[in-house]
């Protein structure tokens, strides 16, 4: 359910990246404030007694695993079906993805959740609802979407906090990408967009990762929202092949 999101190429990035220092210096104020006012107020998100540390707001690309690394992210579970694939293919590969997660799934399937966790992957707040449209609505809805799910998948993972925010369609605006910082949420954004919820074939996902690789290094995967079986089919050729040519698989910068 890709919609616009992060193939702007490296040129888009630096400019993005430009203009997050700037953010980050007025947004510096606002992350005090808040700070001081959850003083006075019970957490709402937050796992118990445990501190959230602000994160960077701008939308992360990059990998913590370097020049050649490669980011696998897996969005819109989990799902009993697919999620359990995935993890074993990931297993058998000794790969760790990032999975973004919709807040009613993560609710629905707790043992799911605690499994990506057990397995040593990392998670990132999806939202409550997809709303792709999410840039067009209230700052009020974008908040509650933003926090409802923080709180679902936390919950379900129990009590490991979502380490990004992706959203749903790229859709973010600086007050989402402000208020999931505040939470220790970076912003996600993607590099290549497989299309494999489009079902366009095995051979068309691994081509388009195999073209747009040079756009950078985040991947964006299904592991839900229909049958994905060529999902399943274009990882198991691209995670062994990846690795033949020199790549490491890890986490998107924080
Ligand atoms: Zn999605």
């Amino acid at each position: 359910m890709a919609r616009h999101g992060g193939g702007r190429g490296w040129y888009g990035k630096m400019v993005g990246a430009a203009l997050g220092v700037t953010i980050l210096a007025t947004g510096a104020s606002v992350w005090t404030a808040q700070a001081g006012a959850t003083d006075d107020a019970p957490p709402r998100a937050a796992a118990p007694g445990k501190a959230v540390k602000p994160v960077e707001a701008t939308i992360a690309h990059a990998s913590e695993a370097g020049k050649r690394g490669i980011n696998i992210t897996i969005d819109d579970g989990p799902d009993p079906k697919w999620t359990p694939v995935i993890l074993d293919l990931l297993r058998e590969h000794e790969v760790k993805a990032t999975f973004c997660m919709v807040g009613g799934q993560a609710e629905a399937h707790p043992d799911l959740v605690k499994k990506v966790v057990a397995a040593g992957h990392r998670l990132c707040d999806h939202s409550v609802s997809h709303n792709t449209a999410m840039d067009k609505q209230s700052e009020a809805y974008q908040s509650k979407q933003i926090l409802d799910a923080e709180r679902m998948i936390t919950k379900a993972s129990g009590g490991v906090r979502p380490m990004y925010y992706r959203a749903p369609g790229g859709a973010f605006t600086p007050h989402s990408r402000q208020l999931a910082a505040s939470r220790g949420m970076r912003p996600l954004g993607w590099n290549v967009d497989t299309k494999d919820f489009e079902l366009p074939g095995t051979e068309a996902i691994v081509a388009t990762v195999e073209r747009e690789l040079p756009n950078g290094p985040t991947l964006l995967f299904h592991d839900a929202g229909g049958d994905r079986t060529q999902t399943v089919e274009a990882l198991r050729r691209l995670l062994p092949q990846l690795k033949e040519q020199g790549y490491t698989f890890g986490f998107p910068v924080r």
